[in-house]
């Protein structure tokens, strides 16, 4: 997708209102073209300071660096994925076909599961993600539970569904009460862009 070898700012497949009454123009405005857009800057300006360093012969500081990389380029990933399961209300087609199984499977019910990731959202400590994900070893879907962008991924599972649970995801809307909006998450999740992940190699 990125050929300049760079990142950019995906674009929405919605409007910006398209989320009303449950993430409101502002917040995803703000979310999309100030927060993602500075994790896009961010990742950006350490390629090109990487680029500049090994062109000069320059030292650098490589765990600070790197550590940093991983943040911006982790927020950025996550974002692209976040904004592409979610839908405007009624649009997100039904929790159906082989997701449907996997999480039948592994929760024994949707309550279980909607119930298990809620408070996996709620729960992460200070800023972070939830995400269904799949374990390829074991075709488990796993929840994970992202600190920052970066911090208790399991490498090489795929990531199916994630739902950001940082303060800037909700402040305007919600202000301080995160369980609100991870119940109005469940709204307006595109389950077929969810189903189609699973499916994909
Ligand atoms: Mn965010």
């Amino acid at each position: 997708m990125e050929t300049s070898g760079l990142y950019s700012l995906p674009k929405l497949n919605y409007d910006y209102n398209g989320l009303v009454p449950y993430i409101s123009e502002e917040q995803l405005r703000i979310h999309h073209q100030k927060h993602h857009q500075a994790y896009v800057n961010g990742a950006n300006a350490i390629l090109e300071k990487l680029d500049k360093a090994r062109k000069d012969g320059a030292d650098i500081d490589m765990k600070s660096t790197l550590k940093e990389l991983s943040f911006n380029i982790g927020g950025h990933l996550l974002h692209s994925l976040f904004w592409g399961n979610l839908a405007p209300a009624g649009k997100g087609g039904k929790l159906g076909g082989a997701l449907a199984d996997s999480i039948n499977n592994e929760f024994g019910s949707f309550d279980r599961f909607k119930k298990e990731f809620s408070q996996a959202a709620t729960s992460v400590e200070g800023s972070g993600w939830a995400a269904l994900s799949l374990c390829k070893q074991t075709n488990r879907p796993i929840i994970m539970q992202i600190e920052k962008h970066n911090t208790n991924v399991y490498p090489t599972f795929k990531i199916l569904m994630v739902l950001d649970v940082f303060e800037h995801a909700y402040y305007i809307d919600y202000k301080n009460d995160r369980a609100k909006f991870v119940e109005a998450f469940w709204n307006i999740v595109n389950w077929d862009e969810v189903n189609r992940r699973m499916q994909s190699k």
